[in-house]
């Protein structure tokens, strides 16, 4: 199961009830982040502890953390980064952390790209820090973006969970990450198993894989499996405009469970989104059809929107299941693609129907 935590969707300043990108990722092999604007520390700290005074087992916790994903150098998507690497060592972590992002080119880097930032970053943090730098090891990652194919990254940190980079179309080289687990084995039919009268051990070893003599009969624990289950992915845009060239089926392997893509305007700015770098409802709902996405799940937002009505209006005209995300919102995939969505009310979590 992939579960997650949308904790920024404004566009490139905050608005009203709205922060900065980030969002947090729960896998079973440990926690992503995927790209982190100032004050995202803070949202993920408070946000995790509003789940855990519900009880729920849903939680989203940095202690978690293996993976940092950044998909352009825009100050909205990584500004975060420094001060809440800052706080993980205060909190004594001592865990690796591998720290991910795009790069134009290695050689003669411009300031502004990751290659440089993450040089002064280390730098600076060498300098703060008494004892001369993190009290954990961090691998910087930086992945060279040169064409529109994706990109497989030179490392994959979590066991059964993989990353790929997707270049998209923004002012400053950048990808969308996608995240992706495994294709399953299919459910076991233990009705089956328990109509056939099995003992236990049986079923067991049946549901391990293993076949069995039962009544003088080989049984074979495929006949006993549902079909493979594909694998649970989603995919994050980052900032684009519209046009990216591997947003599509053929080029990502298949279809995307759920695209979290950027909805900056309404359609009313179709023709400076392309020029500002960004999208409307509109291409993010044509981005998810073209990539068989069930759910669209809206962010990064302009201030100039004061109705997010229009914009689900807009994108359900090509992709009917759309949304705008709200800060705090949890979006789960389920082992069989099913996805559903809370969204923060006071201090519960209450299911949404985006229908
Ligand atoms: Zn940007």
């Amino acid at each position: 199961m992939l579960v997650l935590h949308v904790l920024g969707t404004s566009g490139s300043r905050p608005t009203r009830g709205r922060s900065v990108p980030g969002n947090y990722l729960s896998t079973p092999s440990g926690g992503i982040v995927i790209d982190c604007g100032e004050g995202f520390q803070e949202r993920l700290l408070k946000h995790d502890l509003a789940l855990k005074a519900t009880g729920t087992n849903k939680r989203a916790r940095a202690s978690k953390i293996r993976v940092i994903l950044l998909t352009h150098s825009h100050l909205d998507h990584c500004w975060g980064l420094l001060p809440f690497l800052y706080t993980m060592d205060l909190d004594g972590r001592t865990a690796p952390l591998t720290i991910i992002a795009p790069t134009a080119s290695e050689r003669a880097p411009a300031r502004s790209d990751f290659a440089g930032l993450f040089e002064s970053w280390r730098d600076l943090l060498a300098g703060e820090l008494s004892r001369g730098g993190l009290g954990f090891p961090v691998e910087w990652v930086l992945i060279p973006v040169d064409g529109e194919e994706p990109i497989e990254p030179p490392v994959q940190p979590l066991e059964g969970v993989h990353l790929t980079a997707v270049p998209t179309r923004h002012g400053v080289v950048s990808v969308a990450w996608m995240v992706s687990t495994p294709q399953r084995s299919g459910r076991f039919d233990r009705d089956r198993a328990a109509s056939l009268g099995l003992a236990d051990h049986q079923v067991s070893l049946l549901a391990a894989g293993e076949s069995i003599i039962h009544d003088g009969a080989e049984l074979d624990p495929a006949d006993f499996r549902a079909e493979r289950r594909p694998p649970c992915r989603l995919l994050v845009s980052g900032d684009t405009t519209r046009g990216v060239a591997s947003f599509n089926q053929e080029s990502l392997g298949g279809p995307v469970d759920l695209l979290i893509h950027e909805a900056t305007y309404t359609n009313e700015y179709h023709d400076k989104s392309e020029a500002y770098g960004h999208s409307t409802a509109v291409d993010a709902a044509a981005a998810a059809s073209v990539m068989g996405a069930k759910v669209l799940g809206m962010v990064h937002l302009s201030t100039r929107i004061s109705d997010c009505a229009i914009l689900e209006s807009e994108a359900r005209e090509i992709h009917p299941s759309s949304f705008v995300c709200e800060d705090g919102d949890i979006i789960e995939i389920s082992l069989d693609g099913a996805i559903d969505v809370s969204r923060r009310r006071e201090n519960v979590w209450m299911p949404l129907s985006i229908e």
